[in-house]
């Protein structure tokens, strides 16, 4: 069976197709534009590819609710041209096939949960720490969606007591991605990301936020594994300065081994590494098709 998967960034987009066991056979990249030009893209990307589904995972916010006469649409983002946009609507235009839909975060973890780091569980919680910071909620063996899809990324934070900065969210100032994303980091410390050396303060600043909203999320949904990704979580040190701060907020409260005595193994980055966010798109698409 041939998948199509489509892993759509605010940055860039990646177009791929792959098999049932989420091996990706191709793929391609290009930069996120208007629209109907990044469809358009996207679209002859896949007319020669004979797909039986097409996956998406999307940044959002988007409206994954079935019931809903604006399923399938990107809907509040600030992204000149997205807002509002049918996306799904434009490719079944083209291609009369299943669509899974759902946002990026949620199809890494997705990916994670079939084929990664979560591999055999029924939970898991994918975070990225990127341009934004997301979440994506794999829970008793299903995505969570709710009332809209989880926004874990704008969880409140408590402030470093040494951090002045004022925040980066558009939204809420000095929420977690406003305290903790990359541009967050690069406004506080006026230097990239990249750039910034291990044993820099900035560091113990960014596990603190990030292991807040670790910390609330192992108390509030009790995962099986948790995995950081996205692109400031390169920076390779930061897993265990978050994995003793994440022990040291929970303070013993927890009584699981697994955070006790094993927290390098339930606090890692993605399995699929740089590609569970396509391999996602490849796992929802599979799903369309297994429930059709
Ligand atoms: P996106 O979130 O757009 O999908 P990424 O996950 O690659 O993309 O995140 C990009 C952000 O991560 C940028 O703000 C960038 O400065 C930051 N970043 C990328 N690489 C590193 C790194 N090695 N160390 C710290 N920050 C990084
Ligand atoms: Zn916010």
């Amino acid at each position: 069976m041939r998948i199509g998967a489509i892993e759509a960034g605010g940055t860039k987009f990646v177009c791929g197709v792959g098999s049932e066991e989420g091996i990706i056979e191709d793929s391609v990249s290009f930069p996120t534009r208007h629209p109907e030009e990044t469809l358009e893209q996207a679209i002859s990307y896949f007319q020669d590819k004979q797909v039986e589904a097409i996956g998406v995972g999307s940044f959002g916010p988007i409206d994954i609710d079935p019931a809903s006469s604006t399923y399938g649409y990107v809907t509040t983002t600030p992204k000149p041209g997205w807002a509002n946009y049918d996306f799904i609507g434009r490719l079944k235009r083209e291609f009369a096939v299943p669509y899974g839909w759902d946002t990026d975060v949620n199809a890494a973890a997705l990916a994670e949960a079939k084929w990664g780091a979560a591999k055999g569980l029924d939970s898991c919680v994918y975070y990225t720490i990127g341009t934004g910071v997301g979440v994506g909620v794999y829970a008793e063996g299903r995505l969570v969606h709710g009332l809209v899809h989880p926004e874990g990324g704008h969880v409140l934070v408590r402030r470093h007591p040494k951090d002045t900065f004022g925040g980066h969210c558009p939204f809420h100032g000095d929420c977690l991605e406003g305290m903790a994303a990359g541009p967050a980091l690069e406004a506080r410390w006026k230097v990239k990301g990249h750039e910034l050396p291990e044993g820099h303060p900035a560091w113990e600043m960014e596990a603190y936020y990030i292991a807040q909203a670790v910390t609330s999320t192992i108390l509030m949904l009790s995962p099986k594994k948790v995995i950081l990704g996205g692109g400031v979580m390169q920076q390779a040190h930061l897993f265990k300065m978050i994995r003793s701060e994440v022990q040291r907020n929970l303070n013993g409260y927890v009584s699981s081994d697994t955070i006790l005595k094993q927290i390098d193994t339930y606090i890692v980055p993605p399995g699929l590494g740089s590609k569970a966010g396509l391999a996602g798109a490849l796992a929802l698409g599979l799903e369309a098709v297994q429930a059709k």
